[in-house]
């Protein structure tokens, strides 16, 4: 089981099941959606998670992708899209502790920063592993 929440506390979540396609998000939606330059993800059965606190906040980013966050703080919790609706991605910084999962892969590598150098050896994909 992993647990986690926003800074505020607000919105707490816990998570059965396994994680699949940890990784790092380049993409400049996720960029200004978070505020970040880039954003560890992972995805999740979306019956895996279940809110404990609060309440999700979503907006649509793209027409089939919705964002989840705590509309008190501000957190970035969730992605979900529309052609992957058994599923749901959480931001990983999110956990309780973060240390457990870590990201196997870089995605949306073409809009990453010029200023952003990848110091590891994970595989780095153009675009997304799916969907935007
Ligand atoms: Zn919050
Ligand atoms: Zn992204």
């Amino acid at each position: 089981m992993y647990v986690g929440g926003c800074l505020c506390g607000a919105v707490r979540y816990e998570i059965t099941g396994a994680v699949s396609n940890p990784c790092f998000c380049h993409c400049a939606s996720c960029r200004r959606a978070t505020g970040a330059p880039t954003v560890p993800w992972g995805t999740f059965a979306r019956d895996a998670m279940r809110l404990t606190r609060g309440r999700l906040t979503e907006y649509r980013s793209s027409p089939q992708v919705w964002r989840g966050f705590c509309a008190r703080c501000g957190t970035s919790l969730t992605y979900r899209h529309e052609a992957r609706a058994a599923e749901i991605d959480v931001t990983l910084a999110t956990l309780d502790d973060p240390t457990r999962l870590a990201p196997l892969m870089h995605v949306w590598v073409k809009d990453r920063l010029p200023w952003v150098s990848i110091g590891d050896s994970l595989p780095q994909l153009p675009a997304g592993t799916i969907a935007t």
